[in-house]
């Protein structure tokens, strides 16, 4: 299946469509169908695998090793650091037990996952030695808004940002008026957390009316609304294979700009600055 591409500021092209792995790992008896989605993922070029240290506290990590397992080659493979354990010394700990849950020598991008107690510069500095330490490929960050970045691109180094991970979907289209299009406009990617807004889209009714006169799942034309903008990539949690596979649909949705039209009807973009949303 060809898979769209996004392109980070070094000119790697990294899928488009990925897999998020919050909630995942949590309850054993789900863990047979959580690697099986995993790897149903990996097999649709669906390989970018977005995951975190806080998850059930290393248990979405440890589940992940498992799933590439064997296939790291494939991956292109995202963690994130906690913001109380973002300073100097903290981040390169924090990244060896990370590497050691997921079973690899490297991450591919390390993301804090949100502003904390530490001063950019302190995490951004930790982000660099470990990239040359080779632990990590590149850094980013999470949830933070267009000050936000404008601030991180002042301190030394910050320019190095590869991606910002924040909450997006139809339902949530506030970084359409500012940091969307900042983010564009640096030619860093967006990586849009929550896509169906943790299945809450998919109950919407009205959109499943839209969803299924066009002949595509509510959960594709969520994901196709996401992925219709430039420099985003998705990254929706599905702890089923036949989820995945659904979703994985949504590449091949044709977006017009009648369904644009129809789509903004249902949500409204944005007509003024708010602030970050976060889940
Ligand atoms: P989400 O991806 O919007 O929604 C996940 C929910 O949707 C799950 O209940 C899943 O069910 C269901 N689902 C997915 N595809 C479906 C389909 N085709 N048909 C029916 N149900 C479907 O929510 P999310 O997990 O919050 O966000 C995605 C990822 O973003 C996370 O897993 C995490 O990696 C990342 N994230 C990052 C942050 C941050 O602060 N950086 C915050 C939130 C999330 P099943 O599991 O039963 O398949």
């Amino acid at each position: 299946m060809p898979m769209k591409t996004v392109r980070l500021p070094s000119g790697e092209d990294v899928p488009a469509l990925g897999l998020g792995t919050w909630m995942m790992g949590d309850d054993s008896r789900k863990h047979a169908d959580e690697i099986a989605a995993l790897r149903r993922g990996m097999d649709l070029g669906m390989s970018l695998i977005d995951t975190a240290e806080m998850y059930g506290e290393g248990a979405s990590e440890r589940l992940v090793g498992e799933a590439i397992a064997g296939r790291r080659d494939e991956v292109f493979l995202v963690s994130k650091v906690y913001p109380h354990n973002a300073s100097r010394e903290g981040t390169v700990a924090a990244c060896e037990r990370s590497l050691k849950r997921l079973g690899t020598d490297w991450l591919d991008l390390y993301l804090l996952h949100w502003r904390g107690q530490y001063p950019l510069a302190e995490t951004v500095a930790a982000f660099e030695t470990l990239r040359a330490a080779g632990k990590i490929r590149h850094w980013g960050v999470s949830n933070l808004d267009a000050s936000d970045m404008t601030e991180l691109m002042g301190v030394p180094g910050g320019d190095g940002v590869a991606a910002n991970q924040v909450l997006y979907n139809l339902s949530r289209r506030g970084i359409e008026w500012d940091l969307l299009p900042a983010m564009q406009e640096l030619g860093v990617p967006v990586m849009a957390y929550s896509p169906v807004e943790q299945a809450k889209l998919l109950k919407d009714r009205r959109l499943a009316t839209l969803a299924a006169d066009h002949g595509v799942s509510v959960a594709q034309l969520a994901l196709a609304f996401v992925l219709d903008r430039d420099g985003v990539i998705a990254i929706p949690k599905a702890g089923r294979a036949a989820h995945v596979e659904d979703n994985a649909g949504a590449l091949d949705v044709v977006v017009t700009d009648e369904l644009r039209v129809a789509l903004d009807a249902l949500y409204p973009p944005p007509r003024r600055a708010t602030s970050l949303e976060m889940i």
